[in-house]
């Protein structure tokens, strides 16, 4: 069975837990814990193949770095998420897909920009769409805007890493 290994990567709280358990399970966690590290694994139809796709979802806390670095090394795509209505997570991105390149040591790396929790209300979104759409030109990969509450792109963005896996 074709398998495909990725990792959900972002600062806590913007919803990398919620997005991978919406797309597996298709269930929003109401609560659960802050963890440190969780897999998730779904079979899904791709080709006509029964695929597997690995997911790692990690904590992007500093005090992980070198933890960071040899689990990127292992990965095949990433799924970078921030939350609109959190710049800070926004703003931390640049270094996290400045450490995958390096540890990769090309730019050539299926990787996808997410913003996350559009469902939030107009009023309380600090990073517009254009800025979203900005950053990923500039990290030359797709960008969606996604909710893991109201389920929205939840399955687009890892069907559309997939893709990005397979053509490389
Ligand atoms: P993680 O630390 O990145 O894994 O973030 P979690 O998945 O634990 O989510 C952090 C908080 O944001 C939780 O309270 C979630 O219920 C909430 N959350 C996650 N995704 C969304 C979303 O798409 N919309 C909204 N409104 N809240 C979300
Ligand atoms: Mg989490």
């Amino acid at each position: 069975m074709k398998e495909y290994t990725v990792a959900v990567l972002g600062q806590a709280g913007v919803g990398k837990s919620a997005l991978s358990m919406e797309f597996v399970e298709g269930a929003f966690p109401e609560y659960y814990e802050n963890t440190l590290e969780d897999t998730y694994e779904k079979e899904f139809e791709h080709n006509g193949d029964t695929c597997q796709l690995k997911i790692l979802d990690f904590t992007s806390s500093e005090q992980f770095r070198a933890m960071r670095e040899s689990f990127i090394f292992s990965k095949q795509g990433f799924v970078l998420v921030y939350s609109i209505g959190d710049l800070s997570s926004f703003m931390r991105l640049r270094e996290l897909r400045d450490q995958i390149v390096r540890v990769k040591e090309t730019t050539n790396v299926p990787m996808i920009l997410v913003g996350n929790k559009c469902d939030i209300e107009e009023e309380f979104r600090v990073v517009s769409t254009k800025e979203g759409e900005t950053l990923a030109k500039e990290f030359e990969c797709t960008f969606l805007e996604t909710s893991a509450k109201t389920k929205i792109h939840v399955d687009d963005t890892f069907y559309d890493l997939v893709r990005e896996i397979d053509r490389l």
